[in-house]
């Protein structure tokens, strides 16, 4: 997969490929529906391999088109998700804040990112399920931390009721734009 943020075509300046990944149920599918559809169900459909969704959004002027990429958190898809983690741009690594163990695995899908990704891509650490306050599981100030030591950006999303979820990925394709414009070709 080509690895080109530039034009390739004239209804957009730039085209962002972003991957999510984290562990199943985590609603990364949920964070997808709502920021392509503005939508949510509470039906669990597991997703099987890869799914993709389109959105154009306006950065400083400048039509940037998201591909994002939905994979699926079993590992028996591993092999089959490795190959769009080379062509990502960034990738927004989710737990889900009523789930610790969601949160315990999010080292290790940052391996996965060391071992597939083109080094130096943009990451993002999104704690989901906000909403559900009474079950939370996981401090804001522990995951702040994990996040910083680890160098990533850290928000706080509810697809259900569509909290911080255009700013998570609107945050991505302006930090990926922000890279890619100051990169020598
Ligand atoms: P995925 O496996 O990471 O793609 O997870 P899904 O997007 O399929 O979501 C898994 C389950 O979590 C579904 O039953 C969703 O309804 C639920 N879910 C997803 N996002 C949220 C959220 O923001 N709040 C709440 N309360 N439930 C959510
Ligand atoms: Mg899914």
């Amino acid at each position: 997969m080509a690895n080109a943020v530039l034009p390739a075509s004239s209804d957009y300046d730039y085209l962002f490929r972003i991957l999510l990944i984290g562990d199943s149920g985590v609603g990364k599918s949920c964070l997808l529906m709502r920021f392509a559809d503005d939508t949510y169900s509470d039906n669990f459909v597991a997703t099987i391999g890869v799914d993709f969704r389109i959105r154009t959004m306006l950065l400083d002027g400048k039509k940037a088109k998201a591909q994002i990429w939905d994979t699926a958190g079993q590992e028996r898809f591993r092999t089959i998700c490795a190959s769009y983690y080379r062509g990502a741009h960034g990738i927004i690594v989710t737990f889900d804040l009523t789930d610790r163990e969601s949160f315990h695995n999010v080292r290790h899908w940052l391996e996965e990112i060391e071992k597939y990704a083109q080094p130096g891509i943009n990451r993002m650490l999104v704690g989901n399920k906000c909403d559900m306050a009474s079950k939370r599981a996981v401090t804001y100030d522990e995951a702040r931390e994990l996040a910083d030591e680890l160098g990533l950006h850290y928000l706080e999303t509810s697809a259900k009721h569509a909290h911080n979820v255009d700013e998570a990925f609107t945050q991505m394709a302006k930090e990926i734009k922000d890279r890619v414009s100051t990169e020598v070709p």
